[in-house]
């Protein structure tokens, strides 16, 4: 930006020019300029600032301006800020692998790393074709999915959404057919009924199904939906019976979101195969990773062509793994669980009263995420409007009002985050 640059040349030229997400670029909506975050705020063109409830689509768990992760991107600008991958290996990748393979559950001891979250559901998804291959069962391309979930926006990706709620209806010519499973239970539902539904779908899929993908506990773009991690057991054993990998995407769960490190720890199951993401650099850069067992890694160099198929230019960016790096010691280094445990006590307060409110069709907190589910669709710019005039950066979508604040939202901005949850939902139920 120029100094003669000016907010609104910015905004006009964004408006005329850049498309924002899920937007049209003829008909676009309104955005705000952000000069600035510091900590858990951000300051906005008019120079107002808000505490940003959304965590940067659920990443910057550490809020923003971190001195040590300000220093680990420094410092590695001074080593050097990319370099190829292939043939090459350097200091931030092997150390991010080492932590993920200590952080993460138990026989997950390979990583891919890829360059965001829906890059590595496809490579997941390439792996599991591959394992199955290389076990011998080429007629394996099919995957099992929940209804409700939400993976990405690429095309494999797409595949396994949500076939009512993702883009399947407009892509649908062109996506793989996949088969999927109903929306698995809240916690204390019919966990039996659902498991037998599972087991239906898959005695009769079964032979061409390569494996489930599935959020664990909390499925995140696809509604915001809390399910009973009994769930996961179920998935684990079908699985097992019937010689399918379990693919968990563990994108948005993952590092400490639904209180547990790794969501998946709910119901102490490991799958052959996790996808991280989001919040894996702290919402620095873009960055993930897949990690596998040592069996799934065997069985891909079984398939046909012995190696797994994809690289990405930027594979293991240095600048990307340095943060990382630094943003999964802070957090091992951090009273992580108490500090997720404080901000869900008080969503829980602060969002809870919101259930008796008529138009307000659930309330639902766990961990450091809570949500307020309308009997209606949100109209996203009143209720941003809303959130804005108590503070709080909000992004509703659907018929959800929701947060997951960085973990280290004090307890009086996580109140004001709830007041501006309330203010938002106050605006559209009252209409
Ligand atoms: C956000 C998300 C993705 C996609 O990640 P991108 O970095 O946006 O490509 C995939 N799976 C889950 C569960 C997610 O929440």
């Amino acid at each position: 930006m120029t100094a003669t640059t000016t907010i609104a040349d910015l905004q006009a030229y964004d408006r005329a020019h850049l498309w924002h997400p899920y937007t049209s670029m003829t008909h676009p909506s309104p955005t705000r300029v952000v000069v600035e975050a510091q900590g858990v705020r951000l300051r906005l063109g008019d120079g107002q600032e808000v505490v940003d409830a959304m965590s940067s689509w659920w990443s910057a768990v550490h809020g923003y301006r971190h001195p040590v992760l300000d220093d680990a991107a420094r410092g590695q600008l001074d080593q050097m800020a990319h370099v190829m991958f292939g043939g090459l290996t350097h200091a931030p990748a092997v150390e991010l692998a080492r932590r993920l393979v200590d952080l993460t559950p138990p026989g997950l001891e390979h990583v891919f790393l890829a360059d965001s979250g829906s890059v590595a559901v496809e490579v997941a998804i390439k792996i599991a074709l591959q394992a199955q291959r290389g076990r011998g069962h080429r007629e394996r391309t099919r995957l099992l999915s929940l209804r409700g979930g939400y993976h990405g926006d690429t095309y494999g990706a797409m595949s396994v959404c949500d076939p009512v709620g993702g883009m399947h209806t407009m892509f649908a010519a062109t996506l793989p057919q996949q088969v999927f499973a109903p929306r698995p239970p809240a916690p204390g539902g019919d966990v039996e009924g659902w498991a037998a539904a599972v087991h239906a779908l898959v005695e009769r899929h079964g032979h061409e199904l390569a494996a489930v993908v599935a959020e664990p506990v909390l499925q995140g773009a696809g509604g915001m939906h809390v399910f009973d991690p009994e769930c996961l057991r179920v998935l684990r054993a079908v699985c097992d019976a019937h010689g399918l990998l379990l693919v968990l995407d563990e994108i948005a769960t993952g590092f400490g979101r639904t209180g547990a490190l790794f969501a998946s720890e709910h119901a102490a199951v490991v799958p052959d195969v996790m996808c991280v993401g989001k919040a894996l650099t702290g919402g620095y850069l873009t960055l993930s990773a897949v990690l596998v067992t040592g069996a799934v890694a065997d069985a891909v160099s079984d398939s046909d062509s012995g190696v797994l198929m994809h690289g990405p230019t930027y594979m293991g960016n240095p600048l990307a793994c340095a943060v990382a790096g630094a943003s999964l010691d802070l957090l091992v280094s951090s009273d992580w669980a108490a500090q997720v445990a404080a901000v869900s006590a008080g969503l829980e307060d602060g969002l809870r009263p919101l259930a008796e409110v008529a138009g307000v069709g659930e309330v639902r907190v766990l961990g450091a995420v809570g949500v307020v589910q309308l009997d209606r669709p949100v109209d996203v710019e009143r209720a941003t409007a809303a959130a804005l005039r108590t503070g709080v950066w909000l992004r509703p979508f659907r018929d959800l009002v929701y947060t997951m604040p960085p973990y280290v939202t004090d307890g009086d901005d996580v109140r004001l985050i709830t007041d501006a949850v309330r203010a938002a939902v106050l605006g559209e139920v009252s209409g």
